[in-house]
């Protein structure tokens, strides 16, 4: 599936005090009635508006290949996609153009998701 550029949402990224992300985290917790376990950031959509929480204290600590992995992965959820590995290809589409962050999302693949990437292309237009 080709993706509309335009059509991507593009979050607001709010950088929250590790204390200030764990409470926000809780309160998620409660309000979805499941225990979210997310330490690093979450993608959060109300209607139209979409924002990435961050731990702050996480994403000091990232270098700039992965802050840019973490901020493609969220803003993948903010435009729909909630499963992980979806998310991750996602990422790696919107990366494309950064070969570093690209593969290191790659090198990271099989502790994500439990068994190496495949570049596998759905989009046969059979
Ligand atoms: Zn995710």
């Amino acid at each position: 599936m080709k993706k509309d550029v335009d059509l991507v949402k593009i979050p607001k990224m709010i950088l929250l005090e590790e204390k200030e992300f764990i409470k926000n985290m809780n309160i998620l917790s409660k309000m979805n009635n499941k225990h979210i376990n997310e330490n690093i950031a979450i993608a959060i959509s109300f209607e139209d508006n979409h924002y990435i929480f961050i731990n702050k204290n996480e994403y000091d600590n990232m270098d700039d290949d992965y802050k840019n992995i973490v901020l493609a992965h969220e803003c993948a959820h903010c435009n729909g996609i909630e499963n992980e590995e979806e998310a991750d290809r996602w990422a790696l589409d919107a990366l494309k153009d950064n070969e570093d962050a690209s593969n290191k999302l790659i090198d990271m693949w099989e502790h994500r998701h439990g068994y190496e990437y495949l570049n596998v292309n759905f989009d046969l237009h059979l």
